[in-house]
């Protein structure tokens, strides 16, 4: 096997966002030689790497050049050039998410078509080359409204996906490959944290529930374990594994699934790399998710999923009205809140719903943990002195 640890391997990460710096974290914990390529000067990640690189994700000649420096590649985005990653595992450099599974994802109608192919319970959908395909559709009541328009491309965070009650609606809507997909009335929205390595050993984390802000569509909250009966867990942990292993998938892979009304479990989306909804891990767990990203990539033995204690996550994001330098205000009088961490990203500039950074609050008593998530969140505020 190849020697990791305080050697001459070199991993690439594609990416240098929170999600790149928390990864860091790991590497350095292992004394792992790292390289990150990210097109901002002042990406999070870039103090915690060992080589920093400024350069576009979506660059044929910058992301072939920056792979061939490395012996093995990761993702912390999923928004990169595939046709540089392509040549690149043609040239014997892991890549890990695969550019089989990147391909599949990148597209939410390819993705979607994946999940019906392959008997993986899904939404109802119906893909449209373009907006005057879909009013059509509408038009000779082959489509039903209410549904969820979904971008295929482009989206992230809720952007590109927009539910459509009115057909006045509809003209709002961009131009573009779309799926049109059944309006869920979903109970909760909940996700699996899936880790795969190449050996094809498998573990699931916990299931989590996410609490969305009703109107920025961002996750608020999220809450390990959910608040779901155990048959419920069950069925939703070994959808999510059933996913992960129909990619042959290698790495993290963070399933977004919905509970219905009957409680059937569906799936959303994936996001195959270290997410959002795994954050708590790093307080709450025996192994968090960016060292059991690390492990699955690097063909290591998976480590517990277990937590330790039950655990809340808050998001901090921009507060509306504020645009400017950040200033964290009250963060000293939610660190006097017993179990309470926060984590900040490293951005210098805010503006509203920006993704800052996060807090987490552990204890023992997860009602406990959610009450006091309530009280950090009502407490910090992410704001700029400066006039917006
Ligand atoms: P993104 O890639 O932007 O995160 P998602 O596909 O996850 O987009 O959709 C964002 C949110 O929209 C979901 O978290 C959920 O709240 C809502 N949503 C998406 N699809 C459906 C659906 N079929 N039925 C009901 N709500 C949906």
């Amino acid at each position: 096997m190849t020697q990791y640890f305080s050697s001459d391997f070199k991993l690439g990460i594609l990416g240098g966002g929170q999600l790149g710096k928390m990864l860091l974290y790991e590497t350095r914990k292992y004394d792992i030689h790292t390289h990150v390529l990210d097109p901002s000067p002042e990406a999070p990640a870039r103090l915690a790497c060992n080589l920093f690189q400024q350069g576009d994700l979506m660059d044929y000649d910058t992301v072939l050049a920056f792979g061939r420096t490395v012996d093995l590649l990761t993702i912390e985005i999923e928004a990169v050039n595939i046709l540089a990653l392509e040549q690149l595992e043609k040239e014997g450099v892991s890549v890990y998410p695969s550019t089989a599974t990147l391909k599949k994802i990148q597209s939410k109608a390819v993705q979607k078509e994946f999940y019906q192919q392959n008997n993986i319970p899904t939404a109802p959908f119906t893909v449209f080359q373009n907006k005057e395909e879909l009013i059509a559709a509408v038009e000779k009541g082959q489509l039903t409204l209410p549904f969820v328009w979904k971008s295929a491309t482009g989206g992230y965070d809720g952007k590109g996906v927009s539910v459509i009650r009115e057909r006045e609606s509809l003209q709002q809507i961009p131009d573009g490959v779309c799926v049109a997909e059944e309006l869920v009335p979903f109970k909760n929205e909940l996700a699996v944290i899936v880790a795969r390595n190449a050996h094809g050993e498998v573990a699931t984390y916990p299931v989590v529930e996410m609490e969305f802000h009703p109107d920025a569509n961002q996750v608020e909250y999220v809450l390990c374990p959910a608040r779901i009966p155990s048959a419920v867990s069950d069925k939703a942990r070994a959808v999510a594994r059933q996913v992960s292993e129909t990619f042959s998938h290698v790495g993290l892979l963070a399933v977004e699934l919905f509970q219905t009304r009957e409680d059937e479990i569906l799936v959303n989306e994936v996001a195959p790399r270290p997410h959002n909804s795994g954050h708590y891990s790093i307080e709450a767990s025996f192994t968090n998710q960016f060292e059991q990203h690390l492990r699955a990539i690097l063909g290591l033995p998976l480590g517990d999923t277990q937590s330790m204690v039950g655990g809340v996550m808050v998001n901090l994001v921009g507060e509306e009205g504020f645009s400017g330098p950040v200033h964290y205000e009250n963060i000293a009088d939610i660190m006097a809140m017993r179990g309470v961490t926060p984590h900040i990203y490293g951005k210098k500039m805010t503006r509203p719903f920006r993704k800052m950074g996060h807090v987490t609050i552990v204890s023992e008593d997860l009602e406990k943990a959610r009450e006091l998530a309530e009280q950090v969140k009502s407490r910090i505020r992410v704001i700029s002195k400066e006039d917006a």
